[in-house]
């Protein structure tokens, strides 16, 4: 069971009702944040977000939307009373980022492990038994996706176990993909078990420019959560070279990648309604959220 949150839903800058675009998961008692603007710890408390469960955080590029608030979560973390390491992932250059920031916080009562990932290829990495994948995308400095995908047990049947007279001892063992002896008899856990359940996947794109590879990328996603700068077509090219999309285009890319929920996210300042899009977007993409401040689903 994933929970994920979407703190905020601005771009460029924080506004009295809009936090700046950030992604909250939370699954088996630990927390990953993805991006931290100004002002996201405020933000975390407003939505009732435990900070004492994060564990690590995600950079995806080094704008200031995205990276500036990293030194007042950091503080709120040591205030919190966070002892054990907190892991930051990010794009080559975080080290030198964190250490800048660092500098106004230089005494935490817990370590930081910084993990570079590379910006001109994919990578991937293992965090709390969910695999990360990450994306370089195309946006005016160098910048990275990520997705999030949770291999799932297929279900345990005990009506079958039982039949085959098996110990509720060995259950599970089976239910954990080994093999047992019985009475010289191997029992696989195919025998006991039913069907491959699809994987639990997430993905977060902020910010880029559409470009095709997005869509492999975010294939058969649960949830894809992406970026709208504008809710009218009129802004598209303007936002391209600016390394930005509009709703449209997101809508598209939900629809490509047989995604089967879409949260928009990153509105600018200047967008004071993006709710108004809401037909439009549907006409694309049906299961589209226009979101707000604290959106939030479990995934099963
Ligand atoms: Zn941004
Ligand atoms: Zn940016």
């Amino acid at each position: 069971m994933i929970d994920v949150t979407l703190v905020g839903t601005g771009g460029m800058l924080p506004l009295p009702e809009r936090w700046l675009t950030c992604m909250w998961l939370e699954y088996n008692g630990k927390a990953c944040l993805t991006d931290c603007g100004e002002g996201t710890q405020i933000a975390l408390r407003k939505h009732g977000l435990k900070l004492s469960r994060l564990d690590a955080v995600l950079i995806t590029h080094f704008h200031a939307d995205h990276v500036a608030g990293l030194a007042g979560l950091l503080l709120s973390l040591g205030n919190c009373g966070k002892t054990d390491s907190l892991k930051i992932y990010g794009g080559k250059g975080t080290a030198q980022i964190i250490k800048n920031l660092c500098c106004i916080c230089p005494f935490l009562p817990f370590e930081i492990e910084i993990h570079e990932l590379p910006f001109n290829e994919q990578s991937e990495f293992s965090w709390n038994g969910i695999t990360i994948k990450s994306l370089p995308l195309k946006h005016s400095i160098s910048c990275l996706g990520y997705s999030f995908t949770l291999e799932r047990k297929p279900v345990f049947l005990p009506e079958k176990a039982r039949m085959l007279g098996i110990d509720v001892k060995y259950w599970n063992r089976l239910h954990s993909g080994n093999s047992v002896e019985i009475n010289g008899k191997t029992i696989t856990p195919e025998m006991v078990t039913g069907e491959h359940r699809r994987p639990v996947k997430i993905t977060y794109i902020t910010d880029s420019l559409y470009f095709d590879k997005m869509a492999e990328f975010a294939s058969d996603s649960n949830l894809l959560i992406s970026e709208g700068m504008y809710g009218d077509d009129e802004y598209k090219e303007k936002m391209a070279e600016k390394g930005h999309m509009v709703f449209s285009q997101s809508a598209e890319l939900a629809k490509k990648s047989g995604s089967e929920l879409l949260w928009l996210t990153h509105y600018s300042p200047a967008l004071t309604n993006p709710q108004e899009y809401s037909d439009m977007i549907k006409s694309i993409f049906p299961d589209t959220v226009i979101s707000r401040d604290g959106e939030c689903v479990t995934l099963k």
